[in-house]
Order: C-alpha cells, then structure tokens, then sequence
C-alpha cells in the first residue's frame, strides 16, 4: 500500500465497521443544504467553514479534501486523523442513539465539548501512532472549538483540560483510549506503510 492510498483505505475501512458513506463532493446537494443549516446554527462564515471542515451528519461523512490528495491541505496523517475524528461522531451516536446525539450536539454546548473532545482525543491518538508532535495539539483544538463551534468558555476550559490528559495518556504512557482511535491505530499498523509519516 503506497502512503497516497492509506486515508481512502483508512477510511473504507472505518466505513465498513460503522456503515458510513464517505462524500468527498463540495458540490454536493446535501452541502449546499447543510450549508443552510449551519447558517441557522450561528456558523458565522459558512464558505470558509466548510472549506476548513469536515462535517458528520448521520453515518454521511463530508470531507473536507480528497483523500491521498494533499495539494494545500492537510497532510496524509492528518487525512487519517480527521476520517477516524468523524468516524468517532458516527460512534457516539451509536451509543446513545442519533436522536439524543443530535439534540445533545445541537442544544447543549456542554455535551458539544465533551463529544468534540472526544473526537479531537481521537485525532491525537492517530497523530502520535505517526510519531507526530501532539504537545501543541489541546491548545490549538481548544483555540478552534473556541473560535468555530460557538462554544462559551467554560466549556472550551474543559475540552482544553480534556485534552491535556489525554496528551499525557500518550505520551507518559502510551495508552489510547477512544474506540475509533483504538480501531483506527490497529488498522494502521497492520496495513499502512512504516515510517515517513
Ligand atoms: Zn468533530
């Protein structure tokens, strides 16, 4: 397997335990009806939003980039950490179910936190399977659920503080502890190339 083919297979492979579809369209329908929504939801520039992220709705995963396409945007690995980010969304509304998931997600920024710090938690754990630096990471995500999930402080403080733990799970001790980051770092080993990530 060539580095330029791991995030499309990554993702397959998440897709097929989870029962997601992966769009890669910008011209979707769907985005532009998303874009609506998030226009409802306070998103204050929704072009560069969705330029910038990836969005989960339901088991439909909308990428930001085209997977092993690297142009400008982000790299392979952060690719794979983004795939296993959205595939972590898909697993936690399989916990509670879609309903609660969504409303939680929608109406409570405190559960939008939490679900986000998990998922970010998730993106860390694929960054540091590449032997990536993550020390920067719980600021800079906490910076970004700051600035773009219209999330109060508090909560920020939280994911923040989430995320901090998280760092030193790993790197003190090498654990990781999300699903998906657990599933997606086993899938890597046994199937991406070694090194030079
Ligand atoms: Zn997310």
């Amino acid at each position: 397997m060539t580095p330029e083919s791991v995030p499309g297979a990554l993702g397959a492979a998440l897709s097929a335990t989870h029962g997601t579809t992966i769009v890669t369209s910008r011209s979707a329908f769907e985005v532009i009806a998303l874009a609506g929504a998030l226009e409802k939801l306070g998103v204050k520039n929704v072009q560069s939003f969705l330029a910038r992220f990836s969005i989960t709705l339901d088991k439909r995963i909308y990428l930001s980039f085209t997977p092993g396409k690297v142009d400008a945007g982000p790299s392979l690995i952060e690719q794979c950490a983004t795939i296993a980010h959205e595939h972590t969304h898909v697993a936690q509304a399989e916990i509670v179910s879609r309903e609660v998931f969504y409303i939680d997600y929608l109406m409570r920024p405190a559960k939008r936190a939490q679900y986000e710090a998990e998922a970010y938690r998730t993106s860390m754990e694929v960054l540091h399977w590449a032997g990536r630096p993550i020390a920067h990471l719980p600021d800079a995500y906490a910076r970004t659920l700051a600035s773009s999930y219209m999330l109060p402080g508090i909560d920020v403080d939280f994911a923040r503080k989430y995320l901090r733990m998280a760092h030193d799970d790993l790197v003190r001790h090498g654990v990781r502890r999300t699903a998906v980051g657990i599933e997606a770092c086993r899938w890597l080993d046994e199937n991406a190339p070694k090194g030079g990530w």
